[in-house]
């Protein structure tokens, strides 16, 4: 069985995740977190939150899952959040044309870059058969797809709003009044953990492509003449990067790795901003358990990467042969606030003061209402905001006697000693920008399904296969079981004082009394617990009890007075054998 069989099989037999309303048949790209599942992706948005949130200082907000259409005409998901689309005439199946091109055509990696004519072609010349029923696809045309889900604000349908694709719009929109939250001060950084929506033509791979997942995202706002990352935190750090020489034959081909500082000297890392990103997430990645030597940090090719994005990588996990991006990294420069400042007409900008107040000079206008006014009618304030406007722009035009201003494809003179024109010295205190934004993008799905397929093993033990999750303790749905050898003469009742006692000191602790303390040892090996505690006969004589190490399997009596503080230790890295 492959590595993704297998882990599919566990996930659903054990609870980590499951396909969403098998008793209706089941709705493709909707997967339920279980039991094990949801506390597993607690511990890891925790874990994300205790690194982007607390640790470096930034804020965190909750946003609505649907947001108005005018939101996404700003941010251009409504004209340009498309997917290449191809139906089956024979049997209905929807497909994602780019992808039938990739998986059919070895040398072709993008073929969204190509365009849907191109790839409606590359259908036809390669034979492409629809995955479902093989029927020939050559005949059938490439349309966009908009991943939105759409839906009404409100009964009828004059307010159209939709679920959002992002967490990121629910923080860009918000930005007037975050930045008060931050004393009009730049840089500072807002994270949101939450849904997003997109409707996917082929989900596929569990949960790495879903119609409904959890993202992690972090908007760090900043002045991009003034504001450095502090660099020397991560400069150490060594980073696995894929580049996009590399990745187009002008390098070696492979992953090199590097110290971000070396990285950022020599290249192939060009933000210092993306760069303090990357070295931070390494230290999140090990904390929640992803196999390093099975990830990657991709940068994208120039075709790729948004024309206003000035770099861009994706980080990878190696599952099951393949390389799945679970989070992107990019310097959106200053796209996002910038159309929302554009389409909402409010400010998405943030006062810069000068070092030492600047005095500069400004063409102004003061009209002559009196004449604009007989002259131009219903017109005469829009002539005026041109004249102003113009000023601004263009102070040669008022050189001579008159001046010509277009309104709405027309155009009109104004003689220029009616216009009030003259240029000013004003003295100022600062400017008003807009921020660039840098944002890490986590993908918490793809997390949990990559922590997962790397932590799964198989070992013998004593003469029996044995399955297992290594996941880092503090990630595991439970930490600790509890198992009493048998149930009489008081073990059971004494196991029960044990298990309540760790679960007030805080721990998540699961009882399990049933079967042989082997098959229990296995089963709480099987979901990653790493601790087993084993109450016995010695513990009524001596108050001790037996811990058991998931890793190495092994085992020593401590204390049951000791046992909180002694597995508080084993959690923040003791080994057992240290004890
Ligand atoms: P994107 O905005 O497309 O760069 O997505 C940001 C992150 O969200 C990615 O790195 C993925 O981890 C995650 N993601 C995007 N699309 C999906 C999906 N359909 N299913 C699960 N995770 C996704």
């Amino acid at each position: 069985m492959s590595e993704t069989a297998a882990l599919a099989e566990l996930a659903k037999r054990r609870g980590f995740f499951f396909a969403s309303n098998e008793a209706y048949g089941g709705t493709a790209g909707f997967y339920t977190y279980g039991p094990e599942g949801a506390a597993l992706k607690r511990n890891i948005e925790d874990a994300w939150r205790d690194l982007f949130v607390r640790e470096l200082g930034n804020m965190e907000l909750e946003a609505p899952t649907v947001m108005p259409e005018a939101v996404f005409e700003a941010s251009g998901h409504l004209e340009g959040f498309d997917d290449m689309i191809l139906e089956c005439a024979e049997c209905g199946a929807t497909h994602r044309a780019d992808h039938l091109v990739e998986d059919a055509v070895p040398d072709i990696e993008d073929a969204e870059a190509l365009g849907t004519e191109r790839v409606a072609e590359l259908v036809a010349e390669h034979g492409i058969g629809c995955p479902s029923c093989g029927a020939a696809l050559a005949e059938e045309p490439v349309e966009e797809f908009n991943l939105m889900f759409g839906t009404n604000i409100g009964p009828g349908s004059g307010a159209p709003g939709y679920l959002r694709p992002e967490t990121a719009q629910g923080i860009f929109v918000e930005f007037p009044r975050l930045k008060e939250y931050a004393r009009n001060t730049l840089p500072f950084g807002v994270a949101q953990i939450g849904r997003a929506y997109r409707n996917e033509i082929s989900p596929r791979r569990a949960l790495v492509r879903v119609r409904e997942f959890t993202q992690a995202e972090l908007e760090h706002f900043i002045d991009p003449e003034r504001d450095r990352p502090p660099i020397e935190a991560v400069e150490d750090v060594e980073v696995p990067l894929y580049s996009a020489s590399a990745q187009t034959g002008d390098g070696d081909g492979g992953v090199e790795r590097h110290t971000v500082g070396a990285a950022l000297e020599a290249g192939p890392l060009e933000s210092e901003w993306v760069a303090y990103y990357l070295g931070r997430s390494v230290e999140f990645y090990e904390r929640i358990g992803i196999d390093m030597d099975r990830f990657r940090y991709r940068q994208h090719l120039a075709g790729e990467r948004a024309h206003y994005a000035a770099d861009c990588w994706d980080a990878e996990a190696e599952i099951g042969g393949n390389w799945i991006e679970v989070t992107g990294f990019a310097y959106r420069s200053d796209y996002d606030l910038s159309k929302h400042g554009e389409h909402s007409g409010e400010p998405f900008t943030v006062f810069r003061q000068y070092d030492e107040p600047r005095t500069v000079e400004r063409a102004v206008v003061d009209p002559d209402m009196s004449y604009l006014g007989p002259e131009f009618g219903e017109a005469a304030g829009e002539v005026a905001d041109a004249l102003e406007a113009l000023a601004g722009r263009d102070r040669s035009a008022f050189e001579g006697d008159s001046v010509t201003v277009e309104l709405d494809g027309e155009t009109h003179a104004v003689p220029v000693e009616t216009t009030g024109f003259a240029v000013e010295e004003q003295t100022e205190a600062g400017e008003h920008i807009t921020p660039h934004v840098i944002e890490p993008s986590f993908g918490v799905g793809r997390l949990v399904y990559s922590v997962l397929i790397h932590a799964h093993g198989t070992d013998t033990v004593d003469d029996e296969e044995r399955s297992f999750l290594e996941l880092p303790a503090a990630m595991a749905p439970t930490t600790v079981a509890v198992v009493p050898l048998m149930t009489k003469d008081g073990l059971d009742e004494r196991a029960e004082g044990i298990a309540a006692r760790l679960r007030a000191d805080g721990f998540e602790v699961a009882y399990d009394d049933t079967g042989n303390i082997g098959r229990r040892y296995r089963r709480q090996d099987e979901v990653g617990t790493p601790y087993c505690v084993t109450v016995d006969y010695e513990t009524l004589e001596d108050d001790t009890v037996t811990i058991r190490e998931r890793d190495s399997t092994e085992q020593k009596r401590v204390s049951a007075d000791d046992l909180s503080a002694v597995i508080r230790r084993l959690v923040s890295g003791d080994a057992l054998s240290e004890l």
